[in-house]
């Protein structure tokens, strides 16, 4: 097993131009019940790192960890949550192209899509906005336990053909059982320590 990743939470932002300073970074974003609070916290092995939420949306501030080496990772507030007003709404979006496209320090953008339902036109519009952006993304599905086996290796065909990457590039997430949980601390581990100027 990869050990843990130590993260400390540093503060909470609601704007991305107050964040502090960070040598190297890495964001998660996903839609609001993706399972980012989860997955973030079984990275590090935590019950109650990333609150998570039995109500969708709450998660509307931009949340900073520090890890030991000095790299940040981001968890970016959840999109697409129906009952948000769409005056707010448009403010988070705003707010995260704008992190996106101007946080030089970012290195890799995990975009959560749930490995049930599939990407949403909301994550379709992310990728897009990614692609155009020339941000390094890697997509990851959630919730893997709740594919039945038999329909495993369809879903994972059709949720790559949606995203529009090869199925080998995702990677197959469950805070359930485990899976992949290894492989997505090992990315995160290798983004951070990727910046020379690092503490
Ligand atoms: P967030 O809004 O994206 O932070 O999502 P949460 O982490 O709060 O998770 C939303 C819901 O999905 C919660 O009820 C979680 O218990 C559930 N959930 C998250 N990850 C998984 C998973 O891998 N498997 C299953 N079965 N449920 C999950």
């Amino acid at each position: 097993m990869t050990k843990p990743l130590e993260i400390a939470f540093v503060t909470s932002a609601d704007n991305y131009r107050t964040l502090p300073e960070s040598p190297v970074e890495v964001a998660f974003v996903g839609r609001s019940n993706v399972g980012k609070s989860s997955l973030i916290n079984s990275l590090a092995n935590r019950k109650q790192l990333a609150r998570v939420s039995k109500t969708p949306g709450r998660t509307q501030l931009i949340n900073l960890f520090e890890t030991p080496g000095g790299g940040t990772l981001v968890d970016l507030p959840g999109y697409g949550y129906a009952a948000v007003p769409g005056k707010i709404k448009r403010g988070w979006e705003k707010m995260i192209v704008g992190y996106l496209q101007e946080r030089e320090e970012l290195e890799m953008i995990f975009v959560l899509v749930d490995g049930l339902i599939g990407p949403t036109d909301l994550d379709l519009m992310m990728l897009e906005q990614l692609r155009d952006s020339n941000v390094s993304f890697t997509v990851v599905a959630t919730k893997q336990d709740k594919v039945k086996p038999s329909k495993s290796a369809t879903r994972r065909i059709e949720l790559a053909t949606a995203c529009q990457i090869d199925a080998a590039q995702i990677i197959w997430t469950s805070v359930s059982t485990g899976l992949g949980i290894d492989q997505l601390r090992a990315l995160v581990n290798r983004c951070l320590n990727t910046n020379p100027n690092r503490r």
